[in-house]
């Protein structure tokens, strides 16, 4: 299966489309909607009005929203575009499109590019091949798209083709929202809302709103396409289903933040400019844990568009790597035994003066709104663990957590030292004032004096504070960062709105009323917090009998959704509704049973018709060798050895034919059960078990069978020659 020339990009022909004297800061954002491009192409009163729209989140006009379409269309024809495509994220986790083009009729038979405003404003595409999770039967197809303003429209090329692109929220013809923008945004209106109310509650009354932040890093893998392309399980299930482990993994620890290839950092560069000139901040690139993977971090935005870029990014990484004779995976564990990919979101709250909330500060301690805000998550995200769980769950990240190279299924918060000491101060009454901020000394007059943070590293924890923000980092990284922002803001609303209600009913000083509130919430919610080794066993036993919840597979961590709590929660806050919820729950079920379904499917086609096949070519050969072998020498030698050798390689095909009829079997058997949370309980502890003993077989006869008749390429093949 080796190729043993594989193309580096130098030796590639492709465009340099900037020259080298062309600055980021040049063309950074040439191709997106942005507001000094709306300013430039709208009359002066009409782009005041729609800056105020949006800033007041008021209703846009249609004369306003004509005049928009055409500065746009405008905008868009002299970038190439012929169509233009309201862009959405159904609950699929991936966006759809669907682009129309510019004409429209004109009387001498012919077109002209016409783009009105209720296009823009409005789309219909037919919503009955989305997953709704029952909430739409496919007679009642009708969805909609509405413009998301707040998100800049953008020029997407793909090929020779170019698009107007339109960020979009995507709901039913009965106004439930289909997708995951619709709920986010809800979100942040719901923890603007409490987080006012709780400001009011300390006499702080200068931020006129809040928003969230967020700042997901992506970590991918990158492999030769043509290896890519000669595996079945890649290309359907986007992870190697079987591969016996290389002799060489990631234990030299030679490959984080190491020198990065050639090959890579040309298609690094390629991505960065892609995204750069759509107004997304890639800022930061290095080599991951895993061989030949990597990592990409954007300077964090404003939540909403935070989700829409990181969306972006997935598909650049993608097309991208395409270009270069690559295939990017961004599946959760391609690969058995190396570090999974994860996505780290980083997740503040701020307002619109860009105070941020989760900023201590030099004196924490006394930082009312920092404490207040610190409060509000400790008490949610204590509250909802299991909520803030299932927001993560799926058969991809099911490889990671709690594989010890990942966060654990358990929630709890890592704080650091120093807010750790401020809040058992506050626990017992006694507040400190902390020194400034300390400086670490390198000992060299070369070295500058680095500001040392609040908080040293826990590279363990699923949910830490990182200075100035917190880290949740068990987000699988094929994920959108959507739900998790949306359930992270809501359990933070609902915190921050009972905060100011117990503030009012202390009747105390402000801020007494706040460390008092504190020490309520540490007594119900203490338990959250954890600074030890989150992967070691003894956390598991301890945070058991701290009663958190340690939801391992998805299924059993997607109940949580289907609980009294998260129906109150999500309603009260108006982030979904009973039904829109029901069916994020279905929807979840479904798809984590679609999954493992592929995978298992994929695993029996795959032995079936390539793996068997050389498995027995090999045996044959054995087999002639011995018997052919013993008629030349007869007695005179003893061919035991080579006879168990063939033995070992005729048991493991036969197991491997029992374990393949097992687990056909299983699969037939799973259409007769039709209840949901039955049906991914069946898939999880049934099929998947099946499919690990398959592959163990596999990977076993792997490690026997003739190297020049193994029909796939091995693991030291993708991931070391690249
Ligand atoms: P790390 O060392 O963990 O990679 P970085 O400082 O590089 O930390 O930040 C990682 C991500 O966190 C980046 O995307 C960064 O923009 C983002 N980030 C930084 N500050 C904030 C904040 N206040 N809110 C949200 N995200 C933030
Ligand atoms: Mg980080």
């Amino acid at each position: 299966m080796r190729k043993l020339n594989p193309v580096l990009a130098t030796e590639r022909e492709y465009i340099v489309e900037r020259g080298k004297d062309q600055r980021i800061s040049e063309y950074y954002g040439e191709d997106t909607f942005n507001i000094s491009v709306a300013k430039a192409k709208l009359p002066k009163e009409v782009f005041k009005k729609f800056t105020n729209i949006i800033n007041d989140r008021r209703v846009l006009d249609i004369d306003t929203a004509n005049s928009v379409a055409h500065a746009m269309k405008e905008w868009a024809l002299e970038k190439g575009a012929t169509h233009f495509a309201h862009w959405f994220q159904p609950m699929t986790g991936l966006t759809a499109e669907k682009h129309d083009a510019f004409i429209e009729h004109a009387p001498d038979g012919k077109v002209i590019e016409r783009f009105s405003g209720k296009q823009l404003v409005q789309g219909e595409p037919d919503a009955s091949s989305f997953p709704s999770g029952g909430i739409r039967a496919t007679f009642e197809a009708r969805g909609y798209t509405a413009w998301d303003m707040s998100s800049p429209a953008f020029i997407r090329r793909n090929g020779i083709a170019t698009t107007l692109t339109i960020p979009t929220a995507f709901i039913s013809y009965t106004g439930e929202a289909l997708d995951k923008k619709t709920p986010l945004l809800r979100s942040i209106a719901a923890v603007n809302k409490s987080g006012l109310k709780a400001l009011k509650s300390i006499n702080k009354n200068d931020s006129k709103r809040l928003t969230s932040n967020g700042g997901p890093e992506q970590e991918y893998f990158l492999i030769d396409q043509d290896y890519f392309y000669k595996r079945q399980d890649l290309v359907l299930s986007g992870r190697t289903l079987m591969g016996a482990a290389p002799a060489k993994g990631q234990q030299l620890d030679d490959q984080y933040f190491g020198a990065i290839k050639e090959r890579v950092q040309s298609f690094m560069h390629d991505l960065e400019e892609e995204l750069f000139k759509l107004g997304i901040p890639a800022k930061t690139r290095h080599n991951e844990v895993a061989p030949s993977q990597f990592e990409l971090a954007p300077i964090y935005e404003e939540g909403n568009v935070a989700a829409d870029h990181n969306q972006i990014i997935m598909e650049t990484i993608k097309m991208t790597a395409k270009s270069h004779g690559l295939a990017a995976l961004l599946n959760e564990k391609p690969f058995a035994g190396l570090n999974g990919s994860g996505k780290h979101l980083n997740w503040s709250i701020s307002d619109d003066q860009g105070f941020n909330f989760f900023n201590p500060g030099n004196n924490p301690a006394t930082n009312i709104p920092f404490l207040l805000f610190l409060a509000g998550v400790i008490k949610g995200v204590h509250k909802n663990g299991d909520i803030i769980r299932a927001t993560v769950a799926s058969a991809g990240n099911d490889h990671r957590l709690g594989a010890n190279e990942a966060p654990p299924a358990i929630l709890s918060i890592f704080l650091g030292d120093q807010l750790s000491q401020i809040l058992d101060d506050i626990e017992q009454g006694k507040i400190t004032k902390t020194e400034d901020a300390e400086k670490i000394n390198l000992g060299s007059h070369n070295l500058a004096v680095l500001d040392k943070d609040a908080t040293d590293r826990n590279r363990t924890s699923p949910f830490a504070f990182t200075g100035n923000k917190f880290e949740f980092r068990a987000l699988g990284s094929a994920q959108s960062i959507s739900t998790p922002a949306t359930v992270l803001n809501l359990v933070l609303a609902e915190a921050l709105d009972e905060i100011a209600d117990m503030i009012d009913a202390k009747n105390l000083d402000t801020d007494e009323a706040v460390y008092s509130v504190i020490r309520d919430i540490l007594k119900e919610s203490k338990s959250v917090l954890f600074s030890g080794d989150n992967y070691s066993e003894d956390w598991e036993v301890e945070a058991a009998k701290r009663g958190l919840p340690n939801n391992k597979t998805t299924p059993e961590a997607l109940r949580a959704l289907d609980s009294d709590k998260a129906r109150a929660i999500f309603k009260k806050y108006d982030v979904l509704s009973h039904v829109e919820l029901k069916s994020r729950y279905f929807i979840k079920l479904e798809r984590y049973v679609s999954d493992i379904e592929i995978e298992a499917k994929t695993v029996c086609n795959m032995a079936r018709t390539s793996i068997i096949p050389a498995c027995l070519k090999y045996q044959e050969g054995l087999a002639a060798s011995i018997s052919s072998t013993e008629s030349i020498l007869g007695d005179s030698m003893d061919l035991s050895a080579q006879i168990c050798g063939l033995k070992f390689v005729a048991e493991n095909i036969n197991s491997l034919y029992s374990r393949l009829k097992e687990l056909g079997e299983l699969i037939e058997k799973s259409s007769n059960i039709h209840e949901e949370q039955e049906r991914a309980d069946y898939f999880c502890f049934k099929v998947k078990a099946k499919m690990n003993e398959t592959r163990e077989i596999i990977d076993t006869l792997e490690t026997v069978v003739d190297d020049e008749l193994w029909p796939i390429p091995k693991f030291w093949e993708m991931l070391f020659i690249n």
